[in-house]
């Protein structure tokens, strides 16, 4: 078994579904992605759940649906979502934030779902609860091992921060007592200089590039050691590594309960959207829209990250960027052993 990281490119013809079925959630992280002016406040109808899954199922190819929220498991329909999901051929996850409504644990059959996944951003409630709420790490971590007991396939998420990049490390014996069989590292943004005094909350939170590249791979390398699949973004280019943008060589969508379905995460807070779900139908969408920019080539590499967070990259004295940023959905993996699926968490 190789422990070196695997660079998961974008498989042709696989399709990944990011489907959040409704925007409402019980916690308030403080990094939430989550925007009601731009994602609604709506929540699927049971039928229109049963709907958008068969709109994008394809048994052509490999796809892949991931559940989100919002917190999903506060639908009430989700078990049946699974099930529609199932019989359309869908490799089928649930992102939850771990509290699990609805008795979720009761009413679904743990081999009718590939993976559970939990979101927990620090290894003891010191560093998690000031970011995901007060009594969190708690409830997450109880229905994280009764998840496990019950035979659920479980996965955690784990977004890195300058608040909790220094116990990442921590979260390797956390994860071998929970038995947890996959864990996800994802970036809350990387900073090309120190963050500003008097920045945004998200400045302030960005970890910068030696930090990120010091430490996450480091941990994964643990992680995997301890058996467990890990899998984490790329986030720079090495010399000679071609840039490639999701955007124009895979299928993802990243659909809303207004009926938004973008292709690239990073324009979620905006309306740059390819497609409208109306009347149970995808539509293409006209005018300036993400795929405009998905075709534009910079020496930064990814254009949305260059427009939206133009203090993620350094330039050298001559303006040249120091590292190119990859797409945001290219990912490493090191393969603990386990039969970790290559999907990924948005
Ligand atoms: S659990 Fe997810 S949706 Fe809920 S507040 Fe946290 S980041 Fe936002
Ligand atoms: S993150 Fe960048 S490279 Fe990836 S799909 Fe979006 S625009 Fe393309």
């Amino acid at each position: 078994m190789s422990l070196d990281p695997r660079t998961v490119s974008f498989a042709a013809g696989e399709r990944n579904v990011f489907l959040h079925i409704l925007t409402a959630c019980n916690l308030s992280c403080r990094h939430c992605y989550i925007n009601p002016v731009q994602h609604g406040t709506t929540m699927l109808s049971r039928e229109q759940l049963a709907a958008w899954i068969r709109l994008f199922a394809d048994r052509q190819r490999t796809a892949n649906i991931i559940f989100l929220g919002g917190e999903p498991t506060m639908h009430p329909d989700l078990p049946y979502g699974i099930e529609i999901a199932r019989s359309c051929g869908y490799t089928t996850t649930v992102d939850s934030n771990g509290y699990l409504f609805h008795d979720f644990l009761e009413r679904v059959n743990p081999h009718h779902l590939d993976y559970l996944s939990f979101s927990l951003d620090g290894p003891d409630p010191a560093i998690n609860d000031p970011i995901r709420g007060q009594g969190v790490f708690a409830v997450c971590t109880d229905n994280l091992r009764r998840a496990v007991a019950r035979g659920f396939n479980t996965s955690l998420i784990y977004t890195v921060s300058s608040s909790n990049i220094d116990h990442l490390q921590r979260m390797v014996p956390l994860l071998v007592e929970l038995g947890v069989n996959r864990f996800f590292i994802q970036v809350i943004g990387l900073r090309g200089k120190s963050a500003p005094a008097g920045g945004t909350v998200e400045q302030q939170l960005q970890v910068a590039p030696e930090q990120w590249l010091t430490v996450v791979p480091a941990v994964a390398r643990q992680v995997a050691e301890a058996g467990i699949d890990v899998v984490y973004p790329k986030v720079y280019l090495e010399e000679g590594e071609i840039f490639e943008c999701a955007g124009r060589v895979a299928e993802n969508f990243f659909v809303f309960p207004n009926g938004r379905v973008y292709q690239c995460p990073l324009c979620e807070d905006h309306p740059l959207h390819s497609y409208e779900i109306r009347d149970d139908q995808l539509i293409r969408t006209g005018g300036v829209n993400e795929e405009r920019l998905f075709t534009l080539g910079i020496p930064e590499g990814c254009v949305m990250n260059k427009l939206l967070q133009p203090d993620t990259i350094a330039y050298d004295s001559a303006g040249r960027p120091l590292h190119r940023i990859s797409c945001c959905l290219l990912k490493q993996r090191i393969s603990g052993g386990g039969n970790g699926a290559e999907h990924q968490p948005r």
